[in-house]
């Protein structure tokens, strides 16, 4: 079995390594909230520490930068951890059958540029609960980063550093369900199986 990171920032990491001096450009319409309702955020049920941001709350409302929208939209301000995706992703998720996104939450109102004429897609919040199923393998990963002032928790942040670099990824599966996109407790990354 394979398994995939969704790594939004790889196009402007490639860039800063090409450059270092220059400026790093994204291609893609950011997205930012508009009048943000905020709820909770997920805690860690052994240490009580967050783990995710606070939930971004209905009515959702945007504002997109450009006309090249992205079928994933890429934040830059409090929701960075969420997946919201276009109506295009949905099908195609819905249409391969798969699964580990708990439900869709249509985006009510999206605004683009006055200047651009085109007509963003229908965007959506996935929502991914967080799982225990799969757990990093500390021993076995190679995972490089910054030291870490606090002190790691076996269950959400089992490394001693931050995450800068994964060389190799080493995952314990033997609670693993099967879910074809999951999101670890850690809640930096999310998984992809293959399709087969
Ligand atoms: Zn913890």
């Amino acid at each position: 079995m394979s398994f995939y990171i969704l790594d939004d920032l790889s196009y402007t990491r490639q860039q800063t390594k090409d450059d270092p001096n220059g400026k790093a450009t994204y291609p893609w319409s950011d997205a930012y909230e508009i009048n943000r309702v905020s709820g909770d955020c997920e805690y860690c049920p052994k240490c009580g520490r967050p783990t995710t941001l606070l939930s971004w709350e209905r009515p959702r409302s945007i504002r997109l930068t450009n006309k090249h929208f992205p079928d994933r939209l890429c934040w830059w301000l409090s929701s960075s951890d969420l997946l919201c995706v276009s109506q295009k992703f949905k099908e195609l998720y819905e249409q391969a059958e798969l699964s580990g996104i708990e439900s869709f939450e249509q985006i009510e109102y999206v605004k683009t540029p006055s200047r651009y004429s085109g007509v963003a897609p229908t965007y959506f919040v996935g929502k991914i609960p967080f799982t225990q199923e799969i757990s990093l393998d500390v021993e076995n990963s190679i995972i490089s980063g910054f030291p870490r002032e606090k002190t790691p928790c076996a269950l959400c942040w089992p490394l001693q550093t931050t995450i800068s670099t994964i060389q190799y990824l080493a995952l314990h599966t033997d609670g693993w369900k099967g879910t074809d996109i999951f999101e670890g407790l850690c809640g930096w990354t999310y998984f992809f199986t293959t399709l087969s």
